[in-house]
């Protein structure tokens, strides 16, 4: 059974169709990265799969059970869920201790305190006031409330917005521990390299839509598309775009009777590729 299921869902706001038949399915342990522009319907999506937001129609289980109809069964089913919102509700008066060690009594089977505040690096500011936190702090204090229930299903929308280079590596490295425990992760973002470096599986969304679902490696015929093959021969730089990479390779490679200077073989990146998806690179 896929922790995630979903099935025809859709979503408008009065004249706006923010999501209009949208398809999912999640097995366990996977990380699935949700990707597309302002806009394109992932945290409406998100949102009505956490159980905030209500749907004009489609089928949805999350954990085998329906967000909206589960009745007594809904304080279990939270129980079991990590949620970290685009945006959260400010609590400035608790310290981030104090919030941390408040959220982990909902749970009933939460993490260390100690051991999440140091997950998100925020043991130096434990004793330091929610609203004097810098922004990326505050989002690091999302991350770790999301975390703290040890949760077997994750959401998480634009987590690392506003985190510094050496944060989002660290929460990268975080994210990779929880996959380890068999963590299913629904994520949102905009950093292309972020969906590349943790996600199994994307989709790309566009109004309302998902265009495609593959690995970051194929998404958009990204593992087939003409890679461009460079090299060194005596003062120039030769470069030749090509179907069949491997083919010139060993070409080269007998050329050469050896290693081949300087070579490269470079494909279009995963942003090369989305930006064509979602029409941005004629914008
Ligand atoms: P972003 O990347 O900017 O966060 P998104 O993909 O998460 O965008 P949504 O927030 O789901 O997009 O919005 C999808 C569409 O629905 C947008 O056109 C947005 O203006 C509209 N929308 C979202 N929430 C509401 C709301 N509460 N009331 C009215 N319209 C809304």
């Amino acid at each position: 059974m896929n922790v995630i299921e979903v099935k025809g869902l859709k979503k408008s706001y009065g004249q706006v169709h923010a999501v209009r038949g949208v398809d999912l399915s999640i097995p366990a342990g996977e990380i699935f990265a949700l990707l597309g522009p302002n806009g394109a319907g992932k945290t409406t999506t998100v949102e009505i799969l956490e159980g905030f937001r209500s749907r004009d129609a489609g089928q949805i289980s999350i954990l085998g059970f329906d967000p909206h109809s589960q009745g007594y069964a809904a304080r279990q089913w939270r129980d079991r869920i990590g949620i970290v919102l685009q945006s959260a509700a400010d609590a400035g008066d608790l310290t981030v201790i104090e919030t941390v060690r408040h959220f982990s009594r909902y749970y009933s089977n939460p993490r260390k305190v100690d051991e999440v505040m140091s997950a998100v690096g925020l043991e130096e500011k434990s004793g330091a006031l929610i609203r004097n936190l810098s922004g990326g702090q505050r989002r690091r204090l999302d991350v770790a409330l999301g975390i703290i229930g040890n949760p077997e299903l994750l959401f998480l929308d634009e987590p690392t917005t506003g985190f510094d280079p050496e944060a989002r590596r660290a929460f990268w490295g975080l994210i990779e521990k929880m996959r380890g425990n068999g963590t299913t992760i629904l994520l949102t973002t905009h950093y292309l390299d972020e969906a590349e470096a943790l996600a199994d599986r994307v989709a790309v969304i566009n109004n309302g839509l998902i265009i495609e679902t593959a690995t970051p490696a194929q998404l958009g015929g990204r593992a087939t598309s003409q890679a461009v093959v460079s090299w060194r021969d005596g003062s120039q730089v030769k470069s030749e775009a090509t179907d069949n990479p491997t083919a010139v390779v060993t070409d080269l490679s007998v050329h050469f009777d050896g290693e081949i200077p300087e070579l490269t073989v470079i494909r279009p990146s995963l942003e090369d590729i989305y930006l064509k998806m979602i029409g941005g690179a004629d914008e």
